[in-house]
């Protein structure tokens, strides 16, 4: 997995794109939400829950099927909080598949089981330039862990913020 921190910048990214109108902080904290609720998987890690089963770590919680049911599901909550259903929508499906698509670009694990439960196949993006975060959070505070934090914030934060910043500029000229 990326760590959970960095599966932030995407929902992060998508309210300054956005703006403050089209993502409330309402809006913005059920984004963040679906973005790193995937890795609750982890937990089955604990519980004897084996990585490759459908269930296990990258499984069935890392999917597209999940994330358009997450994204569902807070759109409902979205709507009863008085938040724009389709807005809501797109910007919870996108923060809850980028999950997968991030840790599919990682260099370690096993891949990402993108249909599940269609389909148990577990794959990788062609892209595996991100240093695979170590499972143990301990584990951060070491070399290796400051490595993850460096390649994380070369291949999630700045593509991601430079992405926001471009898509506010190009708002800004047509509002003009
Ligand atoms: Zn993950």
């Amino acid at each position: 997995m990326a760590t959970p921190l960095s599966h932030l910048a995407v929902p992060l990214a998508l309210t300054v794109a956005l703006g403050g109108d089209s993502v409330p902080p309402g809006l913005m904290a059920l984004a963040l939400a679906c973005a790193v609720l995937p890795d609750i998987d982890a937990l089955g890690l604990w519980l004897g829950i084996p990585y490759e089963h459908p269930f296990g770590h990258r499984g069935f919680t890392h999917s597209l099927p999940f994330a358009v049911m997450l994204a569902g599901a807070g759109t409902l909550l979205a709507s009863r909080l008085g938040f724009d259903p389709l807005t809501a929508f797109g910007v919870l499906l996108v923060s809850a598949a980028s999950h997968g698509l991030i840790d599919a670009m990682t260099n370690g694990g096993l891949g990402i089981a993108f249909f599940s439960p269609f389909s148990n196949r577990r794959s990788f993006l062609p892209w595996r330039v991100i240093e695979v975060s170590p499972l143990r959070p301990s584990a951060l505070f070491s070399r290796r862990g400051f490595g993850v934090l460096r390649s994380e914030m070369r291949w999630v934060w700045m593509p991601s913020l430079g992405v926001a910043l471009l898509v506010l500029a190009l708002r800004g000229l047509i509002s003009r």
